[in-house]
């Protein structure tokens, strides 16, 4: 917890703190990027949500280390890398800098933001901000909240320790406010307004009252917002682990029905994704892509055309876009599984046609339909993979003219073997027989 006093009597946060909730690693190289500044003169701040999880005495668990300088950001980026080793990816229109270490292990992060202070002022509503350099009490003006607005000064050594508040996040923290910074914060970037629902559910703060009304005033800009814009956050809701009641939440303020009209969510969705997180279908690998399974159970509640048209919006990538659409509309036939007559072969021609993404989903998101997901489960570790031991070239090789009765042919083999009517090659032989017979 911070100390109120400290240098210059300005609140602080005891930086043994650092080392206690980041661990060793974590806590040296933030010394040795304060050390590198320090010596290039360049004042240097440890800021975002980082510094909210210090003061909260978290552990933030991915060391997520977000660097402002009040100067080139990019060139103090580059002088860490040219000392110490390691790449750095820069993003010049923005003045920002990704430094990638050599090697990290343990608690040491992986990667490290660097960004030089800046204000962002907005030409119209929802527009892409406007930015210019700055210092850093102004840069954290332009915060979403004031929990997220506050920084740790490491550099110069004798303001090492300052915290810098001036938003009142350290009240709002003991709190439990998610509160923005002005009346105009949701019209300037509506996807705050995606933001303001995922700390609430988080951190499990309320959304402070005033800034409640700021932000259902603005639902109706979410319509202007990029797709690409809306798609992020919507993907960092859903690696949340209340990502359920986050969506569930802005669906009941109207938000996603801003987004687009079809846009809505199960109310089973809490649950859906806790299938998605913690099950594992009985035939999958390790390299399962959970963030697909959530993104395809956000789209239960809508059909496949609807769906092809949200993810259009959300601008998904192809491929993304592809597993959904298909997912819902395995969705829509699944309820054909229930009938007990079905042979496994007219179970295998109905998921034939779907890819492995989707049975997953299909297999976790018909927990209450156990006799269906029996049957995924048999045509995706068995039947999917069932091959006649005939091929196109022994039908060609007895003489047969090429046509699409070589599909036919090959597939009621295929079948045999899968329903158990052909259960060894002799068997497979005979059948093939008497389908060359009924073609003549
Ligand atoms: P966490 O999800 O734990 O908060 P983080 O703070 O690193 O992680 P990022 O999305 O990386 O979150 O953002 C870093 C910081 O940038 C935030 O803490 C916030 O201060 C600021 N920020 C991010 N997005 C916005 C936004 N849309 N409007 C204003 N400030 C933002």
């Amino acid at each position: 917890m911070p100390n109120p006093g400290g240098a210059n009597d300005a609140p602080s946060f005891p930086l043994s703190e650092i080392k206690r909730l980041l661990g060793e690693q974590a806590a040296s190289l933030i010394d040795h990027i304060a050390q590198g500044a320090q010596e290039r003169d360049l004042p240097l701040y440890l800021a975002g949500g980082v510094v909210r999880d210090l003061i909260m005495g978290q552990r933030n668990v991915s060391i997520d280390l977000d660097f402002v300088v009040e100067g080139d950001a990019i060139s103090f980026a580059m002088s860490l890398a040219i000392k110490s080793g390691g790449s750095v990816q820069e993003y010049q229109p923005f003045g920002t800098a990704t430094w990638t270490l050599d090697s990290s292990a343990g608690e040491t992060p992986a990667h490290v933001d660097f960004a030089c202070a800046r204000s962002e002022t907005y030409s119209h509503p929802a527009a892409l901000p406007t930015v210019s350099p700055s210092d850093m009490q102004r840069d954290l003006l332009r915060r979403d909240f004031s929990v997220n607005a506050l920084a740790i000064q490491l550099s110069p050594r004798e303001r090492s320790g300052i915290l810098l508040d001036r938003c009142g996040g350290g009240d709002d923290l003991k709190l439990g406010l998610i509160r923005a910074l002005h009346q105009n914060s949701f019209v300037d970037d509506p996807t705050r307004i995606l933001r303001a629902a995922r700390y609430a559910s988080r951190l499990d703060f309320v959304i402070e009252a005033t800034t409640d009304e700021w932000m259902r005033a603005a639902l109706s800009l979410l319509g202007r917002v990029s797709g690409q814009r809306l798609q992020n956050e919507i993907d960092l809701i859903l690696r949340e682990g209340r990502a359920g009641e986050v969506m569930l939440r802005l669906q009941k303020m109207g938000a996603l029905a801003k987004i687009h009209p079809a846009f809505r969510v199960s109310s089973q969705l809490p649950e859906l994704l806790e299938r998605c997180n913690e099950l594992r279908p009985p035939w999958s690998s390790n390299d399962i892509n959970r963030q697909a399974l959530r993104w395809i159970a956000l789209f239960t509640e809508i059909d496949a055309d609807e769906a092809r048209s949200v993810c259009e919006r959300l601008a998904l990538r192809n491929k993304l876009t592809h597993s959904i659409v298909a997912s819902a509309r395995l969705a829509e036939r699944i309820s054909r599984l229930e009938d007990r007559s079905l042979r496994p072969s007219q179970v295998t021609k109905i998921l034939d046609d779907f890819a492995d993404t989707s049975l997953q989903a299909a297999w976790l998101l018909s927990v209450e339909r156990p006799y269906a997901q029996d049957l995924i489960a048999a045509y995706a570790t068995e039947w999917r993979q069932r091959r006649a031991t005939t091929t196109g070239n022994d039908l060609k090789a007895r003489g047969i003219a090429p046509g699409p009765h070589y599909r036919r042919i090959l597939d009621r083999l295929r079948f045999a073997w899968i329903d158990g009517d052909a259960r060894s090659v002799e068997e497979e032989r005979q059948l093939l027989q008497k389908l060359l017979e009924d073609l003549d």
